[in-house]
């Protein structure tokens, strides 16, 4: 299948940039995630980061309008093995030994490193999660890379990512070895998916990534999302539009738009308002006196549209000035 322009040229460059490990000066034009060198401005870093533009099948995107489809199995054939825990300068990633891979269908990789993301860089209906890890992989026949991307959620204490916690390097540039890495630990229970085809969500954008993201979340215990965001907070490229590419996997309900109901004034009879709020917003008398005598001011804050339609059509019925947000 076609799969754009700067496949061919990008896959070299791909391979290094994730090959580097630490080496952060040495990847090509400096970008970051915020300021002038932000992700809006990548694609003119460099002639190398071209793809990062003008691509039309870059990643993450919104996991949403998904294709249901029978997807073949992945087959992870994980092993825990020494390895080396890296700050990059814009994540902190592990390199792996050699020896773990990932089968689906005919394609078959060999798992070279992962690293993290917070928040994720995947949203899944609108939303985002605290943390994302990527694995990423290698087909040595194709040159492709498969990627798995896990949401990290807030929860129970996950050994795996405890361990790799205490470890995080906190300078940029800082490596440090690991007598044993076991990846299995960040995978979910349940192997659903959602795939598609996409690209390196940093420079230089090639788009040669075969996207895995699993349906189901791990926990991780919130104390060490904290170490991550501590050092990262913010790495986490804004998705962009799927064109005309597939999201096949379990589909996903749409999440209702929210939106804040402001009372811009709060009209001749006062009583009347106040009484409406009362009712529609479950306020006490002091409450939507409070908010009454002081418009304008956010009376509803991300609330479901029908829900702020119907407080907006009350209000207005008592008078009010209402504007949703
Ligand atoms: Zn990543």
């Amino acid at each position: 299948m076609e799969r754009g322009r700067f496949r061919t040229t990008f896959a070299f460059l791909g391979f290094f940039a994730l090959g580097a490990g630490a080496a952060c000066a040495e990847e090509g034009a400096h970008w970051s995630y915020s300021g002038p060198n932000g992700p809006g401005n990548w694609g003119a870093l460099s002639e190398d980061y071209e793809a990062c533009a003008a691509g039309s099948q870059q990643s993450p995107v919104d996991i949403a309008g998904t294709i249901e489809a029978e997807l073949p199995a992945l087959a992870f054939d994980w092993k825990s093995g020494p390895g080396a825990i890296v700050n990059n300068g814009h994540s902190i990633q592990v390199n792996l030994s050699a020896g773990s891979r990932l089968a689906r269908g005919d394609a078959s990789y060999e798992l070279l490193q992962f690293h993290f993301h917070a928040p994720s860089e995947h949203l899944v209906g609108g939303e985002a999660f605290p943390m994302e890890a990527h694995f990423v992989h290698r087909d040595a026949v194709t040159g492709a890379l498969g990627v798995v991307g896990v949401f990290l959620v807030p929860g129970e204490e996950n050994a795996s990512f405890a361990a790799l916690a205490k470890a995080f390097p906190a300078q940029a540039g800082a490596e440090a070895k690991l007598e044993a890495v076991d990846p299995r630990g960040l995978l979910p229970d349940k192997r659903d998916y959602w795939t598609y085809e996409g690209s390196l969500t940093t420079p230089p954008c090639s788009e040669i990534v075969d996207w895995m993201v699993m349906a189901e979340p791990v926990e991780v215990a919130e104390a060490d999302i904290a170490k991550f965001t501590a050092l990262y907070e913010g790495n986490a490229r804004p998705v962009l539009a799927a064109n005309r590419r597939f999201i096949l996997g379990p589909a996903v309900a749409p999440t209702p738009q929210v939106v804040d109901v402001v009372l811009t004034r709060a009209g001749r009879s006062k009583p009347a308002v106040i009484k409406q709020l009362r009712a529609a917003a479950g306020l006490s008398v002091r409450e939507a006196m409070a908010l009454v005598g002081d418009a304008p001011k956010v009376i509803g804050s991300r609330l479901e549209r029908p829900k702020a339609e119907e407080l907006k059509k009350r209000l207005e019925w008592a008078g009010a000035s209402v504007e949703l947000r």
